[in-house]
């Protein structure tokens, strides 16, 4: 690190932004400025462009974090006597099964190792075996370790049963391509901080039109009500309630620069070359990946932690930062891991240098058994 620079987050958002999108937060918008709601009504259009929505799907956006939008996707998009299919290979997943638990909603969990993809067969053996379930809720990109699950398959099988799909996109929406056209669904959840490299503060939910507009009087909550922020947006071009205006500018210029770099598939190479860099790097230390390669989405791995008596997340996340760079704590119950994000305004000579930044830390923490003694096959 630069001396007086900021540290790189290698955490899955907030991230490192480019200088342009923070640029792009120097100006106070008003609320119901014309120009300001012209930047909220072209985002909302290049948002259901990025997964082809077409005609068929329109995007709502909402303040707060992007928990914020799956649980008021979920609150206004099922009913209230809905049954929903939540399969469960990490943190995020149980996350939805908590937001159905508060919003009074049937929850089933279909339980899936944390190493493990969602299997669109199991999921359509459940949805046999049980035909009161109404609704899938699935993440698409498990963060909590990193594991791609099969959205395409699972969206499939969800049309076969005429089951609803809710998706939670949240790290993938940007990174990987999406496309409602092969991969149906109710509705897909993401937000401004992460792939798509804005600032947190904001979530959107791209929804068939159809389901939206039937979901009237679903929502528990007047604040979360996303077919009222809908149909206010329509009417007058603005947001409901106070809308995270600077969030919103900085959104637009971040989206531009995911468009000029060339939309999903471009940024989502980039991110494959910083994860590919990064795995080599770290397996050159003695790191060994949680996850088989298959199912290593690239936009954050976990790693074991090393087996040394001397490591300690605290004082190695310390002696990373000292070097300029922030990592992420695991998020698994059962074994010590660690994780860094391959995501925000970076490159592959970034990755090479965080490699570097790890192998100072590690030599000055007196860290010398890095692989885990047992590993399992
Ligand atoms: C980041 C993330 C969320 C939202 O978390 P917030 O803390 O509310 O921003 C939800 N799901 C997944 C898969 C995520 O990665």
């Amino acid at each position: 690190m630069i001396l007086g620079q900021e540290p790189i987050l290698l955490t899955p958002g907030p991230l490192t932004t480019s200088p342009a999108t923070r640029q792009a937060m120097l100006r106070d918008w008003g609320s119901w400025d014309a120009q300001f709601n012209r930047i909220t009504a072209s985002l909302r259009r290049d948002l259901v462009d990025i997964v082809h929505g077409g005609d068929t799907h329109v995007c709502v956006p909402l303040q707060g974090s992007g928990t914020f939008s799956v649980e008021a996707a979920i609150g206004t998009l099922t009913p209230r006597d809905a049954r929903i299919l939540v399969p469960d290979n990490g943190a995020y997943c149980q996350r939805l099964l908590t937001i159905c638990r508060y919003l009074g909603r049937d929850a089933v969990a279909l339980p899936i190792a944390d190493d493990q993809a969602a299997s669109a067969a199991a999921i359509d053996e459940a949805l046999t075996r049980d035909p009161s379930i109404t609704h899938v809720a699935q993440v698409h990109l498990e963060t909590g370790a990193g594991v791609l699950n099969p959205l395409a398959e699972i969206a499939r099988v969800c049309q076969k049963h005429g089951t609803g799909l809710i998706v939670d996109a949240m790290s993938s929406f940007g990174a990987l391509d999406i496309d409602v056209r092969s991969m149906p669904f109710d509705a897909l959840v993401a937000a401004s901080g992460k792939c798509l490299e804005g600032v947190p503060g904001m979530g959107f939910v791209i929804a068939k039109r159809s389901v939206l507009e039937a979901s009237g009087g679903n929502s528990h909550s007047l604040a979360m009500d996303l077919h009222d922020q809908y149909m206010y947006m329509q009417k007058t071009t603005q947001w409901r309630f106070t809308p995270p205006t600077h969030v919103v500018a900085a959104l637009r210029a971040a989206v531009d620069q995911f468009l000029a770099e060339g939309g999903p598939t471009i940024r989502g190479e980039r991110y494959r070359r910083n994860c590919r860099t990064l795995l080599d790097g770290m397996a050159s230390l003695g790191f060994r990946p949680f996850l088989a390669p298959e199912i290593q989405a690239p936009v954050i791995v976990t790693f074991h932690a090393p087996a040394d008596s001397k490591y300690d997340f605290n004082a190695f996340y310390a002696a990373v930062r000292e070097r300029g760079y922030i990592l992420y704590p695991g998020k698994l119950t059962r074994i010590d891991t660690f994780r860094v994000g391959c995501i925000g305004a970076v490159d592959d000579n970034e990755m090479r240098n965080v490699v570097t930044a790890v192998e100072q830390s590690l030599s000055s923490l007196g860290i010398r058994q890095v692989a885990p003694l047992t590993h399992p096959a």
